[in-house]
């Protein structure tokens, strides 16, 4: 009781002081919780390296894989559950529904491209929308400037001003023109995209209204794309703002998995960045799951570094690599194994080496499982069986070893023993 009473004395004379001791406490105890998982990151580093072999490392490969596929699944899934507790709750139809999804994967894809092809060095305000941005670097390009050489910002009364010129700036019929006169800073006045576009065709003001609504890409943009439907079709949906906030942090997370899910320098990134920084909502466990992606991640590509090479077939490749025909033509006449890695390494289509290897490929394949896996040699046996071949899988079973050479049954020699 005496605490309760302490607490509400200083939230009279401090304000927010409480909220704020509260934040900076749970940021601590976030920043140093990590610390641990980083420990215990290296710790399992080590032994991966340690516990690995040739002979397990493409097992290791497959369950790195699978463990990153489950986190996709995962992240899928838990997007899906927060999408259509949205779509029942506010009884949205179902053609409304796979209209605004369309759009939205649309916009995605846009956004990606305008992204991947403009990356530059110019500060742009963060004030200005991000797909608003995109279509306006796009324009740039259309009219001969270099966006990564223009600092674009905001400015207050919709002048256009720059700092070396002039850039006219207009949007008419939903089409947004620029007249360059000069490279330089240009000032945007993002006011006129609060404008009215009721006149404006549906299409194009479609798209202009989903640029206002939308800050970011993902769950934020299905209310801008329903918003924009809304208002077309049926009387409008209102969305309580609080709502709108939850999603929003839901969905800037969610960005956050699907940036680390994407490759490996996508999750040392983020790894990296939430070590660092705590945002709210944030959880300590998010970071567990993001340093496990980055692990799987890291541990995958290592494995196939180092474990992804056939030995069996480095001759052969040599041989291939100097494009010599003849030596070719003997070493896979003698059953030497060809992988596919082989095949697509060889560059020229039409090369008669590479149909070789091919019509070679085709050929071989294990005698016991019938395949033809990457990790193939020819039988490891005394007797060299000419043209007989073995993947790593099947001689791994028990019973091979027991029996021995299927072909002559005398005892096999190590997987890994040269010819
Ligand atoms: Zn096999
Ligand atoms: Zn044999």
């Amino acid at each position: 009781m005496k605490h309760i009473k302490t607490y509400i004395i200083l939230s009279l004379f401090y304000g927010n002081a409480p909220i704020l001791c509260m934040q900076q406490q749970k940021a601590q105890n976030y920043i140093t919780e990590c610390k641990t998982i980083n420990e215990e990151y290296q710790s399992r580093w080590k032994k991966l390296i340690k516990s690995t072999t040739e002979d397990n490392a493409a097992e290791k490969m497959e369950q790195s894989q699978k463990e990153l596929q489950l986190h996709r699944r995962h992240i899928s899934n838990e997007k899906k559950i927060v999408l259509f507790t949205l779509k029942t709750r506010y009884q949205i139809h179902d053609k409304v529904w796979d209209t605004a999804l369309q759009i939205v994967s649309e916009l995605k894809k846009y956004n990606k491209k305008t992204r991947l092809s403009l990356s530059g060095g110019a500060v742009h305000d963060p004030k200005m929308p991000g797909s608003f941005l995109a279509m306006l670097k796009s324009e740039l390009v259309k009219n001969g400037h270099n966006p990564a050489s223009i600092n674009l910002f905001v400015t207050e009364n919709g002048c256009e001003q720059t700092k070396n010129g002039i850039i006219q700036y207009s949007l008419s019929e939903g089409v947004l023109s620029i007249e360059r006169k000069d490279y330089g800073h240009i000032g945007i006045s993002c006011f006129d995209l609060k404008h009215n576009y009721a006149d404006i065709p549906f299409q194009k003001g479609r798209c202009l209204r989903l640029i206002k609504w939308m800050q970011k890409l993902g769950i934020r943009a299905i209310y801008g794309a329903l918003e924009s439907l809304v208002v077309e079709d049926i009387p409008p949906v209102s969305i309580p703002k609080k709502e709108f906030t939850v999603l929003n942090a839901f969905d800037q997370k969610k960005s956050l998995y699907e940036i680390a899910l994407e490759d490996k320098q996508g999750a040392e990134c983020i790894k990296k960045w939430c070590s660092q920084v705590w945002s709210e909502g944030t959880e300590v466990e998010d970071y567990r799951r993001f340093s496990d992606i980055c692990f799987h991640w890291q541990s995958y590509s290592w494995l196939k570094k180092y474990f992804s090479n056939n030995y069996h077939c480095i001759p052969l490749a040599l041989k291939v690599k100097c494009g010599d025909i003849t030596a070719v033509t003997n070493l896979l006449k003698s059953g030497m194994v060809v992988t596919q890695h082989m095949i697509d390494d060889e560059k020229h289509d039409e090369s008669e080496v590479k149909k070789l290897l091919q019509e070679a490929h085709k050929a071989q394949r294990c005698c016991i499982c019938f395949e033809h896996p990457e990790d193939m040699r020819d039988v490891p046996c005394v007797q060299r069986h000419t043209g007989d071949f073995m993947c790593r899988k099947c001689y791994k079973h028990l019973d091979i070893q027991q029996s021995g050479c299927p072909i002559c049954e005398r005892a096999l020699s190590s997987y890994n023993s040269a010819r």
